[in-house]
């Protein structure tokens, strides 16, 4: 081959797609180089014993020391985090060198309170810096940390305490959302009250938000800890490329959230390249994502990815529509792209709804030339909605599709390596290292013509980043994931999909009970289990209806039981604003349905099992499909009447 021919080959997104999954060792053997190693790896891919696969076995790296410390060398004055918050009107900039300084006294603090390698630390926190230093100081010394998102309750947040059984527990008394005061310490004290696992010591930032009871002898003010520490030298533990680096909860087809397990090397490998490839970020420039902390997308594009890249990363807390004069203000986010020159931002179609309410002169008000792209990702981005945003900022519109348990794109563009159109509707193609097929529902079969539904799985191996386990259960791990489809052990990832001719990929919803608000994942069983804990319910099915803003809302249909609430109206408005308030205690806001409906009956099938589906598609106004199965026809009829008086 010719080196013109070598050449042109290496930048083509095929030929770098084709090697990642024919050469996989020599790939990533190659992406690895991209990240600092203690001690080289041994061994690039380990999968005897499939689906289970062992990154860079062999190797000793640090997640923190290559988001930190290593840049030091080059850019320790230049900006790392941003943190700009709307709600408390407060911007600081901490550079490479201050966060060094920052995360090592969090660090200190921890071990101060008996925090070892491998002990979990929990992170209930707004978007404030001291999440981003007690995430990168556990990253540090060892510690597992499992951040829950601020959003979620006391029920929530008490199983997931008794799931993750931490050691520590890191919050601060409140954050705040639309200039409303969220007190988080009431709803952490309630959790710990309801769990059976009882933290050693909880660590609390005060932002003087809400006043904040201590419990004597357990909780610890950050303040305090910080000066107490304020020198503190603490090195990198070297942990192997395996050693879990954290765990992240999401919501399946049960009522109890997975904690989704992640190694320390393979992710670093994972974000170093995607950084590179897929988001084209560069060191000393400013990426900007504006998701939270709680979620997968906080983990690998605030925190830990643009970091590594050596960028600085935009912390944002606050609404899309609000200023730092807590006045509405539809461009603030603009406004932060021009002032620290953002080069990527990475976002979710939700709110760009919300923005395209807004007057579209406000695209226009500020200087946006740094930016070259913006990533949009967790839920299906519309047309209507991609082509407004691409049209307002002229720039390419990069949806990207994945999930918690894949860390980083499964589908995506990657321009880093060849600049390649999108398409409207589609995230577009799979990710190197990703075996991404389409399988037929009941039979298995794997389908190959363009335009055929299937669901979309993934072979093994799945690369680097991805989930290693469901914390502490591998069983759960394989048979949830790998075991749902006849006659093949491959990865499912719950969602329909399509193929077109050009390989480019179409997602078309859940094929489990999840549903997606606002690009957060929630199990419907979640809901129906805390509207249940009701006295008055007798059952309960909640389903995810379209919503033209927040891509799917929750509904709830209860059977309740004292029927006479049907005709009551007084009785019906107090019992759903009750059922509202206990998912919100239970569960938070977040998961709190649209509305709550009263029925007799729920459609089931002959052997009892809920006619989600059907239901679904009744309110979507769609076509119920087939319903032989089906016990009581009357009560989908009961639902039909319901939507249509509504
Ligand atoms: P989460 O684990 O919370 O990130 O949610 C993952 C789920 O969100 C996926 O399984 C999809 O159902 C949905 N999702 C994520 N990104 C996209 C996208 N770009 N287009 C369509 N659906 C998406």
């Amino acid at each position: 081959m010719s080196r013109r021919h070598r050449r042109q080959d290496m930048s083509s997104y095929a030929e770098f797609y084709r090697q990642s999954i024919d050469q996989p060792d020599v790939f990533w053997a190659g992406q690895a180089q991209l990240i600092d190693w203690h001690k080289p790896f041994d061994r690039v891919c380990n999968d005897d014993k499939p689906p289970f696969v062992h990154w860079f076995e062999g190797g000793l790296t640090n997640l923190c020391h290559n988001a930190v410390d290593r840049h030091l060398q080059d850019r320790a004055d230049q900006a790392a985090l941003i943190c700009v918050s709307s709600e408390t009107r407060q911007e600081k900039t901490y550079t490479f060198r201050q966060l060094l300084a920052e995360v090592q006294r969090m660090a200190a603090s921890l071990q101060a309170l008996g925090v070892q390698k491998g002990d979990r630390v929990l992170i209930y926190m707004p978007m404030m810096a001291e999440a981003a230093f007690a995430m990168l100081a556990c990253a540090r010394i060892g510690a597992i940390h499992c951040v829950v998102f601020g959003g979620f309750a006391s029920g929530s947040l008490a199983s997931r305490i008794d799931d993750a059984a931490p050691k520590v527990i890191v919050s601060a008394d409140a954050g705040s959302r639309g200039g409303k005061v969220v007190a988080y310490k009431p709803l952490l004290d309630e959790a710990i009250r309801l769990s059976s696992h009882q933290p050693d010591a909880v660590l609390l930032a005060d932002r003087q938000l809400a006043p904040m009871a201590l419990v004597a002898g357990r909780d610890h003010l950050w303040a305090k800890l910080r000066e107490k520490h304020f020198d503190a030298q603490v090195p990198c533990e070297w942990l192997d490329s395996t050693a879990i680096s954290y765990t992240i909860y999401t919501s399946g087809t049960t009522g109890k959230p997975k904690g989704v397990q992640r190694d320390t090397g393979g992710y670093a490998v994972a974000l170093a390249a995607s950084m590179k490839h897929i988001f084209d970020g560069r060191a000393g420039e400013t990426f900007f994502s504006t998701s939270d902390i709680g979620w997968v997308v906080g983990h690998s594009y605030i925190v830990y990815g643009p970091l590594i890249a050596g960028m600085a990363t935009i912390l944002y807390e606050g609404l899309p529509t609000q200023g730092m004069d807590g006045q509405p203000d539809g461009a603030i986010w603009w406004s932060l792209v021009e002032k620290y020159k953002v080069t990527g931002m990475f976002s979710a179609p939700t709110a760009v709804r919300v923005l395209k309410k807004q007057d579209p002169a406000l695209l226009k008000k500020y200087d946006l030339s740094s930016l070259r792209a913006l990533f949009l990702a967790g839920e299906p981005l519309d047309e209507p909605t991609a082509r407004w945003i691409s049209e307002g900022l002229n720039v390419p519109i990069i949806d990207n599709y994945w999930q918690t348990e894949s860390g980083w794109p499964i589908l995506a563009i990657a321009n880093g390596i060849e600049k390649k159109p999108g398409r409207f509707g589609s995230p577009g193609v799979p990710m190197y290292g990703y075996k991404v097929k389409l399988l037929h529902e009941s039979t298995g079969e794997e389908l190959t013509r363009p335009g055929e539904k299937g669901v979309v799985v993934l072979e093994g191996p799945t690369p680097p980043g991805f989930m290693q386990t469901v914390w502490q259960d591998d069983a759960r791990f394989v048979n949830t994931y790998w075991k749902t489809l006849p006659g093949k052990t491959v990865y499912s990832t719950f969602d329909w999909g399509i193929r077109d001719k050009d390989g480019y990929y179409f997602i078309l919803g859940r094929t489990d009970d999840v549903i997606n608000v606002a690009g957060h994942r929630l199990g419907t069983r979640e809901i129906e289990e805390s509207i249940s804990g009701h006295a008055q319910v007798a059952e309960v099915a909640v389903v995810g209806v379209a919503d033209a803003l927040k891509g799917q809302v929750a509904m709830a249909f209860v059977v309740p039981k004292d029927s006479g609430v049907l005709h009551d109206n007084a009785a019906s408005l107090k019992l759903e604003g009750e059922i509202m308030k206990r998912v919100d205690s239970d569960l938070g806001a977040v998961a709190r349905p649209a509305r709550v409906r009263f029925v007799t009956a729920l459609p089931k099938t002959r052997s009892g099992k809920l006619l989600r589906r059907a239901i679904q598609a009744v309110c979507e106004g769609r076509d119920a499909g087939d319903l032989t199965t089906m016990d009581d026809p009357a009560a989908l009829q009961q639902i039909r009447d319901q939507v249509a008086a509504a």
